[in-house]
């Protein structure tokens, strides 16, 4: 909730509340989750009540637009890291109007909202309303389950917005060209995140799931973003000592030659993947530079 944001992908973040449900595999080690316990946070589960704020915090978003504004640069803000915006419980209402009305009043930032109730957002936008130019609207996908289970929420939401997938924590190979290329109403995903698992109990990913979805954006002419390898990366980005302890190597294999991946954390994992770091942005009429 910081003013400048260590996300290399936005420069703030704001929470509305803090507190969720899990809802699919990408949740099971929710990093929000582990954070909030950490600080005597009791807000995940259906019966837990969610934090609120105060009205000073909800004014920095405020502030950011002014200093936006006085720049001339348009910011990035991403919503919300520390909560799920379209979570659907009656104490959220409230909130969520008060976070729509200080979208609006914000013209000069680009909010980021990434939802895994893609479903929701239709229903609990209230009646009439829709998102304005700059929301990015963006959906989780972790496997081809989930892309059929929300991209079709995704694409036919009426937004003029960004639409967008953060495919973090990718968990298996995901083939997304059908969603790259426009459809019937010539919607499209707009851009592409992808990155690996951090934290405790973190899964490996086989580099060659992001390899792959970096090519289907490259084919499509869709920006690609890579965050992160996570907590494991492939041992031909590392200096992998001889008798590093088998514990901490997972062998994925091309064909039939190896490819193990090795447990080092986030920090020394970085993001190159192919050789180079991916930081593409898609073009919108309100991009932040
Ligand atoms: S939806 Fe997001 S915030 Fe909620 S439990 Fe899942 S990962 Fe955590």
């Amino acid at each position: 909730m910081g003013k400048y944001s260590r996300i290399e992908w936005t420069h703030h973040t704001f929470n509305p509340w803090w507190g969720c449900v899990k809802v699919s595999p990408a949740c099971d080690h929710c990093y929000a989750e582990s954070w909030a316990k950490r600080v005597g946070s009791d807000v995940w589960g259906p019966e837990s009540p969610r934090r609120f704020f105060t009205d000073a915090h909800w004014k920095e978003p405020l502030k950011w637009n002014r200093d936006a504004t006085s720049e001339g640069i348009r910011r990035r803000v991403f919503c919300a890291s520390m909560a799920d915006v379209f979570e659907n419980r009656p104490d959220l209402v409230a909130p969520r109007m008060r976070l729509l009305d200080l979208i609006d009043a914000t013209p000069m930032l680009d909010w980021l909202l990434l939802t895994k109730r893609i479903h929701l957002v239709k229903k609990l936008l209230p009646k009439g309303r829709q998102l304005p130019p700059h929301v990015w609207i963006g959906t989780t996908v972790e496997n081809d389950e989930y892309a059929g289970k929300r991209l079709k929420y995704l694409l036919e939401l009426d937004t003029p917005s960004v639409r967008f997938v953060s495919c973090e924590p990718l968990l298996s190979p995901l083939n997304l060209t059908p969603y790259l290329k426009p459809n019937s109403k010539g919607t499209r995903i707009d851009w592409v995140i992808a990155g690996g698992e951090s934290g405790h109990g973190s899964r490996p990913m086989d580099p060659a799931w992001p390899e792959s979805l970096q090519k289907q954006c490259a084919a499509a002419n869709v920006p690609f973003h890579f965050k992160q390898w996570g907590h494991w990366a492939p041992a031909s980005n590392l200096e992998v000592p001889h008798g590093y302890p088998a514990h901490k190597v997972v062998n994925f294999y091309k064909g039939t030659q190896r490819v193990p991946v090795v447990s080092v954390g986030k920090s020394a994992a970085g993001r190159v993947l192919r050789g180079r770091t991916w930081d593409q942005f898609p073009a919108t009429r309100t991009s932040a530079p």
